[in-house]
């Protein structure tokens, strides 16, 4: 069968790019290596800047009917224990389990008219030959929406080497007493940990370092929130790596898989169903009204969607490398609140 455009990958970038692309009528494909639900390693927070993307996607409401905890501050936690915090401009971050929030836009996707598959790219030929675990697709478009170690920049010979300079690990865990409505991000001496109410009475548990140092960072966690000797942890790396070009004619690059961002600032699940959206508006003026220049607006949409940012991600990044640095400044009182408060309000947009 012949699709129009076939997704790769059915998380946030991937879910809103099928689903804008069969609303409006091409024959869409969505393929997911994994069976749904499952969990990711994510802080699992909601940035407010998705909540259009979610309107328009016509799941704003169910989103907010999942489990999920509220954020209404960000606390920064030096190593030592000071701790500054900063109010959200507005209460509308909430922490909302990747289990739930990627099957309720998958299901979107589905009731949208894209065909969901549930089958792993293993190798594909431009113009477009995909072979799956379960047998060969053809598609005029492929979005790309699989990941940071994206398999169709890989197979494609797209995905330059790069260090695994650190790695990310994940828990949900019992919520301690108390926690209340914010968000942690702590610094510690080998790298950092972010924490976060999902609902249900968990906690999301994020722990990032060099590989080296996993192990302390592992019983540092073990200790501070009484976990079980062998909590296990899901990973993930590389937390950066080079951005790639989101766009050349006929493939298309979303989410991840064109540009991984720093996750201390939590932003990563907006710019995937951002760029999603951005991608399936491309797709659609191509194969629908034959516009050839498609490809190119879309790479000159995703510059603008990061343009103006990227420096917060830079510091972000700057200060989780150096959290005995990060942590002398906020111990000092040298990080104005005023100006953490600055910071927050540029992310949080
Ligand atoms: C430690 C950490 C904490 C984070 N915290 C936050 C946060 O609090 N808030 C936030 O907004 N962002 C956060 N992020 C970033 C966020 O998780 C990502 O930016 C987001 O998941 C990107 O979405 P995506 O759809 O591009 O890719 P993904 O969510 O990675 O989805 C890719 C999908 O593709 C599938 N796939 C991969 N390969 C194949 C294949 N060969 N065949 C078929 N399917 C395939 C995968 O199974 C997966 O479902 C965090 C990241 C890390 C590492």
């Amino acid at each position: 069968m012949m699709f129009d455009v076939a997704v790769i990958g059915s998380g946030p970038a991937g879910a809103s790019c099928a689903a804008s692309c069969a609303r409006a009528g091409l024959r869409t494909l969505l393929l997911e290596r994994e069976k749904f639900p499952r969990e990711k390693v994510c802080g699992d927070c909601l940035n407010p800047a998705c909540w259009p993307v979610l309107e328009r996607l016509a799941v704003a409401d169910r989103v907010h009917r999942l489990p999920h905890g509220k954020i209404e501050r960000v606390e920064f936690i030096a190593i030592g224990g000071r701790a500054v915090g900063v109010d959200l401009p507005r209460a509308a971050e909430i922490a909302v389990k990747r289990s739930a929030f990627d099957e309720l836009l998958q299901q979107r996707a589905m009731a949208c008219g894209a065909e969901v598959q549930h089958a792993t790219l293993e190798a594909l030929t431009p113009r477009w030959t995909l072979t799956t675990s379960h047998g060969e697709i053809a598609a005029r478009v492929v979005v790309a929406a699989d990941g940071r170690n994206s398999t169709v920049a890989r197979l494609l010979g797209l995905l330059p080497r790069f260090e695994k300079e650190r790695v990310g690990l994940q828990a949900h865990v019992p919520l301690p007493e108390g926690f209340g409505r914010r968000v942690v991000l702590q610094l510690l001496p080998d790298g950092y940990s972010g924490q976060a109410p999902v609902g249900g009475g968990e906690l999301n548990l994020c722990l990032v370092g060099r590989p080296a140092a996993l192990p302390r960072l592992r019983a540092w966690a073990e200790a501070e929130f009484h976990l079980p000797r062998g909590q296990t942890w899901r990973t993930i790396t590389p937390l950066r790596r080079p951005a790639l070009s989101p766009a050349q004619h006929d493939l298309f690059l979303v989410g991840d898989a064109a540009r991984v961002v720093e996750p201390f600032t939590g932003e990563g699940i907006f710019y995937a169903l951002r760029s999603g959206e951005l991608a399936a508006q491309a797709v659609i003026q191509q194969l629908q009204h034959g516009d050839t220049r498609a490809a190119d607006w879309y790479r000159r949409e995703h510059q603008q969607l990061y343009r103006g940012r990227l420096w917060v991600n830079r510091l972000a990044r700057a200060a989780v490398l150096s959290p005995r640095f990060t942590s002398a400044l906020l111990r000092s009182g040298f990080v104005p609140p005023a100006l953490l408060e600055a910071l927050t309000t540029k992310v949080v947009r």
